[in-house]
């Protein structure tokens, strides 16, 4: 069986006492055995909330699974207890973060950090371990690990604490590593590596990734599949292929636009999407991306768009699909 994980019409929300935030609205996904979903969109549309509640890192209350399922490796993890979620996280599904001087502990040593989940989870022995963790760092290509291993993490650059972070995520050998902005906090340099460095080792590891972030040009190189979100639902998803050169919704679009082009000859400006997103405490009946949308029809503002199909692996929940609509040509196809 090739499915590894699969989110079924999952709805988060989250009670504040200005009324319920519904952050997640109905998510479906899946992630198959050793591949790379990303989930994109701007901050705020649900893709962290969405990672959070597979791992139940959200608070809850005041967040609730209001409905749906998480099935991982055949388990509704939606059903699972605090207590069961434990021999999961770390183990079978990892995280890491946008900034791991939050998720390292400042006080241990790095190499410590390695060893303490090998010990819960693996039931190795101290020395087995340390030899374990020399590895992972000498994995993640850090030169001279055996020092390494030995050193706090402020006696880290940022690029090598966020390698020590993954030596850490994947010292376990977990199914599924879950990635939300994992280089965001980098100088661009040191974001190329760190996902040259994620590409290689799922290779190397067979570890299906889930990568969240803001930015598709960060996706480009190492995503099978990429789901766009906004307003906490999914827009548009497909093949890398089919998001990056037969994108449907203008979201995506906009998304598109904003990231750099570097086989266009011309230095283009990047654009910016104007306009905010909906209010989540009450979101409208129709498109959620109606009112910042160029293409936005009567039909959208009334009427959820349907999904339509465009091939057997891309689908897109926008009007502009139907049979009735006008044809729009996405303004990327012209050569930006
Ligand atoms: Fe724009 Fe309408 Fe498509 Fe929404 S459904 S993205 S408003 S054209
Ligand atoms: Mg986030």
């Amino acid at each position: 069986d090739k499915l590894l994980l699969e989110v079924k019409d999952l709805h988060v929300s989250f009670d504040t006492y200005a009324g319920e935030v519904k952050a997640v609205r109905g998510v479906n996904f899946h992630v198959n055995r050793g591949e790379t979903l990303a989930i994109v969109g701007e901050s705020g549309c649900g893709k962290s909330v969405t990672a959070q509640t597979i791992m139940q890192l959200i608070p809850m209350p005041p967040g609730k699974i209001k409905k749906g399922s998480i099935i991982f490796d055949g388990n509704d993890l939606a059903k699972y207890s605090d207590k069961k979620m434990e021999s999961v996280r770390g183990k079978e599904i990892s995280m890491v973060f946008q900034d791991p001087m939050t998720s390292l502990n400042p006080t241990m040593k790095v190499g410590k950090q390695i060893m303490e989940s090998l010990i819960k989870h693996q039931k190795m022995s101290k020395d087995e371990a340390k030899k374990r963790a020399v590895e992972m760092l000498k994995l993640v290509g850090l030169p001279t690990p055996e020092k390494r291993v030995e050193q706090y993490p402020h006696e880290f650059s940022g690029g090598m604490r966020q390698r020590a972070m993954i030596a850490i995520a994947l010292a376990c050998n977990p199914k599924l590593l879950i990635a939300d902005e994992p280089t965001t906090a980098l100088d661009v340099t040191i974001q190329a590596q760190i996902i040259e460095l994620m590409k290689d080792l799922q290779i190397k590891l067979d570890t299906a990734i889930i990568l969240i972030t803001h930015d598709l040009g960060v996706v480009a190189k190492i995503s099978d599949r990429i789901a766009v979100m906004y307003a906490g639902v999914i827009v548009e998803s497909g093949t890398s292929n089919e998001i990056f050169y037969e994108p449907k919704h203008p979201y995506t679009w906009g998304l598109l636009k904003s990231v750099p082009r570097l086989d266009l000859e011309r230095k283009e400006r990047l654009l910016p999407i104007y306009g905010t997103p909906p209010d989540l405490f009450s979101p409208p009946a129709g498109c959620p991306f109606a009112a910042r949308c160029d293409y936005a029809m009567k039909i959208c503002k009334e009427k959820y768009p349907q999904k339509f199909g465009i091939t057997d692996t891309h689908h897109v929940h926008c009007w502009l699909q139907h049979e009735m609509a006008p044809e729009v040509k996405h303004p990327l196809a012209e050569g930006g």
